[in-house]
This record gives C-alpha cells, structure tokens and sequence, in this order.
C-alpha cells in the first residue's frame, strides 16, 4: 500500500524536519511506498526513509521563469518524484501546462502522481467518467512510473471521503484504461481508511490534513 502525504503550503523548513526525524524514526528501513511531498523551501538534503517528492516544479532545466524551481533545483534535494495535476494546482495552472509537466517530468524518468478529480456538479450530472477520462487524455497512460491519485474535489478537505461503492467504480474503469497503481485521495482519515484500503483497484492513498501532523500520518501507516 502506498501511502502519501501532500503537505500543502503547511512545514517550515525546521518543522519538517522534525516530521522527517519522526517519520525516518519509525520506518527504520527505507521504505519504498511512503511518499511525503513538503513546501519546496522545506526540503532535506539528508537521508530519508522514505520518499521526498515536490508538490509542484516548472517544465524546465532552469532559467527566466521568475518564481519557479526548475531541475537543478529539484537535483540539489535529490527529488525525482513529482505531484501533478491536483486540484489546487489545477486553479493555476492550464491543460497545456500539465502536459507539458508530465512529458518533463517523464523525459526526467521521475515518478509521476497525477491526480484527477471532478467536482459536484459534475458527479451529479452523471459525467464522472468522461470528465476523468478527458483529465488523462493528454498523458501517457502507459509510462511505468505513474501513479494516478484519483481525488474527488467534493470530498477534499471537507472530512468526508467519497462514497466506497463511487471509489470503487471509478477505480474500475480507470484500471481498464492504465496498469498504473491507482490511489484514492480525498479526506482519508483513521475513520475510513481501512475501508478504503479495501476497495478493488486501490494502491493506496494520498492525504492532506489527516497527515499533517506526524504521528497521525504514522498512525495512518502503521494501521
Ligand atoms: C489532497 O488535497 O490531496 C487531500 C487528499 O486533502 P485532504 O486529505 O485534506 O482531503
């Protein structure tokens, strides 16, 4: 089971560190499947059990792109596991620059958490599933190290996961489309998440404020 915490604009570098020495502490061997995406001015240049990935990066080696990191920056903290597409990002940024995030971070060989999700209006008028689709037409479904989140933007941060039975249908037809390992995300907390690690299709989860402080994303992890 995969388990991921976006840490959103939370964390100092100071109090990620602290996160890091908590979190490294009871992995004791690194650990493959966590992944913990920091503010980019909070990242580590240490030894980490688990996996530091960037919540967001500019399509670029470097260069005039005022306010973006690029590559090098990427390279100084040793990431090469990058968040695309999430909700919150999707605000800012456009289709044309998704994709053209995707095909870097691919060309990069990083690991990709690309995330799709529809609103309510959307899920009541009936079309979750051509919406979704069309979010994962400019990607590469293939490429082998692309893990797709699957987060309604209903249930983000409202406390309230998504029903298991629409998890699950949506988990379905995506695992028609991909091989790729399939998450759920959207309030997961110690109130659902053993449920949701029972759905069909589902390789794990990625959590906003349930695993903003450290020993509730252990707890999450250690079930
Ligand atoms: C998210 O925004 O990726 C997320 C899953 O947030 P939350 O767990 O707070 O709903």
């Amino acid at each position: 089971m995969i388990f991921a915490a976006n840490l959103k604009c939370n964390h100092t570098r100071e109090s990620f560190k602290s996160y890091a020495d908590a979190l490294n502490k009871a992995l004791k061997n690194k650990d493959e499947e966590i992944f913990v995406f920091p503010p980019n001015v909070a990242f580590l240049k240490e030894d980490l059990k688990f996996t530091q990935g960037t919540q967001n990066f500019y399509p670029c080696f470097k260069g005039a792109f005022t306010g973006e990191i690029g590559k090098e920056h990427l390279d100084e903290f040793g990431i090469k596991c990058v968040l695309i597409g999430h909700s919150e990002r999707r605000i800012l940024d456009n289709e044309a620059l998704i994709k053209a995030k995707f095909d870097f971070a691919k060309e990069q060989n990083y690991t990709i958490f690309f995330c799709i999700g529809e609103d309510l209006k959307t899920k009541n008028l009936g079309n979750s599933k051509d919406f979704l689709k069309k979010q994962l037409e400019a990607i590469d479904l293939n490429y082998e190290k692309l893990i797709i989140a699957y987060e309604p933007i209903y249930s983000i941060g409202t406390g309230i996961s998504a029903d298991k039975e629409d998890i699950s249908d949506i988990l379905e037809t995506l695992s028609v489309l991909t091989k790729a390992k399939l998450l759920y995300g959207g309030s997961v907390n110690e109130n659902n998440i053993k449920e949701i690690q029972t759905i069909k299709h589902c390789s794990g989860v990625l959590i906003g404020s349930a695993a903003l402080k450290i020993e509730n994303f252990i707890k999450l992890i250690k079930g």
